[in-house]
C-alpha cells in the first residue's frame, strides 16, 4: 500500500548552492548592468516559491534575489547589477561584505560562534563597549549593554530610563520610528502598515509634535516648535512624570526630517531641568551616516542615552544602549540580558567596521556624498515643482515629492519614481509618514562614478515621470 504523503513532509531539497555559481558570469560587472528584465527569470521563480513559503506580511521593495554585493553594487541571481542607494536600510555603511569585516567574521566564527555573554564572557563584547564609550558624544564616564536588534535596544533604553528615574512616562515625537516590537511600535508613529491590527500597545507612551520645517507654519523656529512640544507634554503628561524624551536626531522612516536648529537642544535643556533623560535613537543616523560619528553632534547634544544598531556591525545583527555610568548602572545585576545579545561574531564585525570607519575617514566620505547629492538634487528640484524639498545631513538625504503647486504629499509619484529607478538598475527606496519621500542611504564607500550614474538615472526618471 502506498503511504499517503504527509502534508507536513518538507519539499524535496533542491540544490542549495548559490544560484550565482551556476547562472552568473565569473566576472561581476563593476557598474550598473541590466542582464534581464526586472525581475529576471531566476528571481521570478524564487518569487513563486516565496509566495508558497514566506508569510505575506513580509514585504520587499524589489523582487530581485541577491547573489553578491560590492561597495555600491548589488548583484542579483539573474546577473543584474543595481547601484545600491539603500545599504540594506543604512546598515552596510562600510560596504557590503567589506573585506576587513569578512576577515574578522571568518576568524571569529572559526574560534567560537557563541557562548552567551551571560554564561561566559569574551573580549569582543568589552571592546565594543569601550569603542562606544569613546565614540558617542560627551566625555563623561559611560557604560553600554549590547543587544541584537534596534527595537530590542530601544526597549532596553526604556528600561534604563524607568529604573534610573523611578518614573514611567516616555515621550516620543510625531513621525517617529523606533521599531516593531510591541513597546517599540507604541513609540512608532505611523499606523499602516506598522501598527495596524497589532494593538493594544504598551501604556504611558505619549506623542507630541515634532519640528518639521517643511510642514510647520512658515518661519517657525526650533525653539517655537520645542515650546509647542513641551506645552503639550506638560499639559498631557506632567513634567514630573516623564522618565525620558526619546528623539531621532534626524528622523529616518518618518521622512528624513531634520528638525529646525534649536529644537533638540531645547528638549535636552528641558530634560535637564526636569530630571528626565534625553535619549537619542541614533540607530539610523549614527556611525558616520550624517557626516559626523553621531547626528547629535551637529547641535552639540550630549544625550544621556544613545541607542545604536544598523551600521554598528557592518551587516551583522548587533545593537547597543550607551549612557552615563550612574544611569546605566541603575539597572540591577541580571536586569539586562538575552541569549544572543552581543554575539561574538557580531562583535568582531563591529570592531572591524568601526576600524574601517575610522581609518577610511567615512565621516568625510558621508559629507562628500551629501555634497554631490544636495548639489545635483537641488538643481533638479529647480525644474521640477513636484520636488518639494531636498533635505538631510551628509549621506542621509530625503527628497519630498508633492503635488505641483502646493505641498500635498505626492505618494503615488514617489512610488512610481522609485519603481522606475529600480527598473533601470538603481535601488532607491521611499520613506515618510505619507510614503512620499525618496530616501538616499548609499554605502559610505560608494565610488563617485556609481553615485553620479545613479543620480543621472533619477534625473531621467524625474524628467519622464514628473509633471
Ligand atoms: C531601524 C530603526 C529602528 C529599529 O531597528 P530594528 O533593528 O529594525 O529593530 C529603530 N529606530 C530607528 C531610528 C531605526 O531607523
Amino acid at each position: 500500500m502506498n503511504p499517503v504523503p504527509s502534508p507536513w513532509q518538507p519539499a524535496a531539497r533542491t540544490d542549495r548552492r548559490n544560484p550565482l555559481t551556476t547562472s552568473m558570469p565569473t566576472v561581476r560587472p563593476d557598474r550598473r548592468h541590466l542582464a534581464s528584465g526586472i525581475p529576471g527569470p531566476l528571481s521570478s521563480a524564487f518569487e513563486a516559491r516565496r509566495r508558497a513559503a514566506v508569510a505575506r506580511g513580509v514585504g520587499s521593495a524589489v523582487p530581485v534575489y541577491a547573489a553578491a554585493a560590492d561597495p555600491g553594487l548589488l548583484h542579483d541571481i539573474d546577473g543584474n547589477a543595481f547601484i545600491d542607494l539603500a545599504s540594506g536600510l543604512g546598515v552596510t555603511a562600510v560596504g557590503n561584505a567589506a573585506p576587513d569585516v569578512v576577515a574578522a567574521v571568518r576568524e571569529q566564527v572559526g574560534l567560537f560562534t557563541h557562548t552567551c555573554f551571560l554564561t561566559s564572557p569574551y573580549s569582543g563584547y568589552v571592546e565594543v563597549c569601550e569603542e562606544l564609550s569613546n565614540l558617542t558624544p560627551g566625555r563623561h564616564e559611560k557604560r553600554s549593554v549590547l543587544l541584537s536588534t534596534g527595537a530590542e535596544a530601544v526597549e532596553n533604553a526604556v528600561k534604563v530610563a524607568r529604573a534610573a528615574t523611578g518614573r514611567s512616562a516616555i515621550v516620543v515625537l510625531d513621525h517617529a520610528y523606533h521599531g516593531r516590537t510591541n513597546l517599540a511600535l507604541g513609540m512608532t508613529a505611523k499606523n499602516a502598515p506598522f501598527k495596524q491590527g497589532f494593538g493594544p500597545f504598551a501604556p504611558d507612551i505619549h506623542r507630541v509634535p515634532t519640528s518639521y520645517p517643511y510642514r510647520d507654519p512658515q518661519g517657525m523656529t526650533g525653539e517655537e516648535a520645542a515650546q509647542r512640544a513641551l506645552e503639550a507634554l506638560e499639559r498631557q503628561v506632567g513634567g514630573e512624570n516623564v522618565a525620558a524624551i526619546v528623539v531621532e536626531p534626524v528622523q529616518g522612516e518618518g521622512g528624513f526630517i531634520v528638525p529646525a536648529p534649536g529644537f533638540l537642544p531645547a528638549l535636552q535643556s528641558w530634560c535637564r531641568e526636569h530630571g528626565a533623560l534625553f535619549v537619542a535613537d541614533e540607530i539610523q543616523s549614527g556611525f558616520c551616516r550624517t557626516g559626523a560619528w553621531f547626528a547629535s553632534e551637529h547641535e552639540d547634544l550630549v544625550p544621556d542615552l544613545v541607542i545604536t544598531a544598523k551600521a554598528l556591525a557592518g551587516g551583522l545583527p548587533l545593537s547597543a544602549v550607551t549612557g552615563r555610568a550612574e544611569i546605566m548602572d541603575a539597572v540591577q545585576l541580571g536586569g539586562f540580558g538575552g541569549t544572543y545579545g552581543g554575539n561574538p561574531v557580531a562583535c568582531a564585525a563591529a570592531l572591524a567596521s568601526i576600524e574601517v570607519m575610522r581609518t577610511g575617514h567615512l565621516v568625510d566620505s558621508a559629507r562628500a556624498i551629501g555634497d554631490t547629492l544636495f548639489t545635483r538634487l537641488r538643481a533638479l528640484a529647480v525644474r521640477h515643482p513636484a520636488i518639494g524639498e531636498v533635505r538631510g545631513r551628509g549621506a542621509m538625504v530625503g527628497v519630498e515629492i508633492v503635488e505641483p503647486g502646493g505641498r500635498r504629499p505626492g505618494a503615488e509619484a514617489a512610488q512610481r519614481l522609485a519603481k522606475a529607478c529600480q527598473q533601470r538598475g538603481v535601488l532607491l527606496l521611499t520613506a515618510g509618514t505619507h510614503s512620499n519621500v525618496l530616501r538616499f542611504l548609499p554605502p559610505l564607500v560608494i565610488p563617485p562614478a556609481l553615485l553620479n550614474d545613479a543620480v543621472d538615472v533619477i534625473e531621467e526618471c524625474c524628467d519622464e515621470l514628473l509633471a
